[in-house]
């Protein structure tokens, strides 16, 4: 179910609901069993069996509530450093800006307010935002990663700040520089 999909989804989702638990946000006392999908039928349905209508309803509150977790998660010592992880990979994406060379991005929120708009990858170069490549994070809620994130993130992480770059684009007609009026 919900929860177990996530955390099996990436291992970074995995240690996010362990941190759930180990904070007492999760009122499980076997962290192996929450995972565990069966754990989540018994312990949400009650034996019951979901109509469809219900099955989607508790689908979405468990995702809000794990991207509302996440926001949370993100801003942590342990959530930076596992966030450091995916940034040295480059999973959120590059900047597709020329003079940004491939400069790997972080995730952003617009709002922090749920349902306000999609994710989108934030260049540290240029200091811009982007829409994300992947389908995946296009669909991703913007505040589940927030407004804050990428800037505490580089806050922490000093050294990981790329200078600014300083080229920027010249549009030219026949060799031209155009002027602006
Ligand atoms: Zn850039």
């Amino acid at each position: 179910m919900a929860f177990a999909f996530v955390a099996h989804q990436s291992p970074i989702r995995g240690r996010c609901i362990q941190w759930l638990i180990s904070h007492g946000y999760l009122p499980i006392v076997y962290p192996n069993r929450c995972l565990d999908a069966g754990y989540y039928h018994r312990s949400v349905g009650s034996g019951d069996t979901f109509t469809k209508e219900q099955h989607e309803l508790v689908e979405t509150a468990a995702e809000m509530l794990y991207g509302l977790i996440h926001v949370r998660y993100v801003l942590t010592t342990k959530g930076q450093a596992a966030m450091m992880e995916k940034y040295k990979n480059a999973e959120f994406g590059r900047c597709p800006r020329v003079y940004c060379s491939g400069q790997p991005c972080l995730a952003v929120g617009e709002s922090d307010i749920p349902r306000q708009s999609t994710v989108k990858i934030y260049c540290p170069k240029c200091e811009d935002i982007y829409y994300p490549r992947s389908r995946f994070q296009g669909n991703l809620d913007g505040a589940y990663f927030g407004t804050t994130f990428p800037h505490l993130f580089l806050m922490t992480y000093g050294n990981l700040k790329p200078q600014k770059t300083l080229q920027s684009y010249i549009p030219k007609v026949f060799g031209f520089k155009v002027h602006k009026p």
